[in-house]
């Protein structure tokens, strides 16, 4: 084994919460001249979706990141699919003005995303806003009857996340809604923004440079898209959370609504 490789630590971290049907999660640490840099694919992505990853981490440990433009990041915090009680919990404790909700996490739940978005509602009070984040399971009509109950509930949402699971579906759903749309899932490549874009699809690009292959990458993808982006993360620890943080802070903010 050489140096470098012995100074690359595979982690596997207990999670709080369960997140995309994943309990532990698993990745590596790599070092390289500039430091510790993060590579954690998902365990069912193929190599061609996995390398997006690896180049992210290798962009982070050889060339580094472009100066950040801005030194303040607005963030949301995440509310998991817990209870009411808990989501309540969790905006309170957060001190942040928007909250990102997970909605659908099974087939019956529209009763408990009431109930978690009315809480979140309560402890953000009539000024935060509040963004819910359905993960692709919704077919378009289940979508838009689910998106009408749930942006009542909540007293009004700034924007739906990936509601369906294709872009003509994302489409169809953004026609037929007041609510705004955020395209995740269906951007994970460069081209991605522009399909989206074409297809009528979104309002709003969320942007992971993760999956992306890079800081760099996003930036480019980002000025590509023309639409408001949001940056996101993919349940990195603070080492690869540094990515996404540094996609954030190398373009200037810009208001969604
Ligand atoms: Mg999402």
């Amino acid at each position: 084994m050489s140096d470098s490789a012995e100074q690359n630590v595979v982690y596997a971290i207990p999670m709080r919460t369960r997140f995309r049907g994943i309990t532990v999660r698993e990745g590596m640490l790599i070092h390289g001249p500039l430091g510790w840099g993060e590579f954690c694919p998902f365990p069912e992505y193929d190599d061609r979706e996995a390398a997006a990853w690896l180049a992210t981490a290798i962009e982070q440990v050889t060339t580094g990141w472009p100066e950040p433009v801005r030194d303040r990041i607005p963030i949301n915090c995440t509310v998991p699919a817990v209870d009411a009680e808990q989501a309540h919990a969790i905006v309170g404790r957060s001190g942040c003005r928007t909250a990102k909700v997970k909605v659908a996490d099974h087939p019956e739940s529209l009763a408990e995303d009431l109930a978690r978005v009315e809480a979140v509602r309560d402890a953000l009070g009539p000024n935060g806003a509040i963004r819910v984040d359905a993960n692709a399971v919704w077919d378009v009509d289940t979508a838009v009857r689910h998106i009408e109950r749930i942006d009542k509930a909540a007293g009004g949402l700034e924007y739906i996340e990936q509601p369906c699971r294709t872009i003509e579906e994302l489409a169809a759903v953004r026609r037929r809604v007041d609510v705004r749309i955020a395209a995740d899932e269906s951007i994970r490549r460069a081209e991605d923004p522009l399909r989206v874009a074409v297809a009528g699809a979104a309002d709003i690009a969320v942007l992971k440079c993760t999956p992306l292959g890079g800081v760099r990458r996003a930036r480019q993808v980002a000025e590509a898209a023309g639409q408001p982006c949001v940056v996101s993360a993919a349940v990195e620890t603070s080492v690869g959370l540094a990515a996404p943080q540094a996609q954030a802070g190398a373009r200037p903010g810009q208001a969604i609504a």
